[in-house]
């Protein structure tokens, strides 16, 4: 039996995390690792290893993930501030849990990429 992430873990309940968005297709946690003031993680529920994986069926989930962070963004008030959103994959992207999720980044000003 394949492994379950440690998405699908806080998502069960297996890992205590406190939930900041939830609704039937996506849920958010602040990132237990913040690399800004705020960090949060955007996931989708269905288990999609990496961004190479989607398909044209995820059409909708993967807007649904950007609308997500530009609400979240704004209730940790750092829309008008700035912040970044990124995907990483495999190795190169130091990708450490295969079950894509969507970092948002702000709260201070970020080193330039
Ligand atoms: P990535 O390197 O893009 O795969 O990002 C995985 C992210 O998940 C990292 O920033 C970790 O800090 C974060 N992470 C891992 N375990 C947890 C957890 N239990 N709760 C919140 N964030 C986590």
């Amino acid at each position: 039996m394949e492994n379950k992430s440690v998405f699908e873990m806080i998502l069960s309940g297996d890992i205590e995390s406190d939930i900041i968005y939830e609704d039937n297709k996506i849920f958010a946690i602040h990132d237990i690792n913040p690399v800004a003031k705020v960090h949060i993680l955007i996931i989708p529920k269905k288990k999609i290893p990496t961004m190479n994986d989607l398909t044209e069926d995820d059409t909708d989930l993967i807007g649904s993930m950007f609308i997500c962070a530009k609400q979240l963004a704004k209730k940790f008030n750092i829309d008008q501030t700035g912040y970044r959103l990124l995907f990483n994959t495999n190795s190169d992207a130091m990708q450490t849990v295969f079950h894509i999720h969507l970092h948002l980044i702000g709260g201070e000003k970020l080193k330039n990429i």
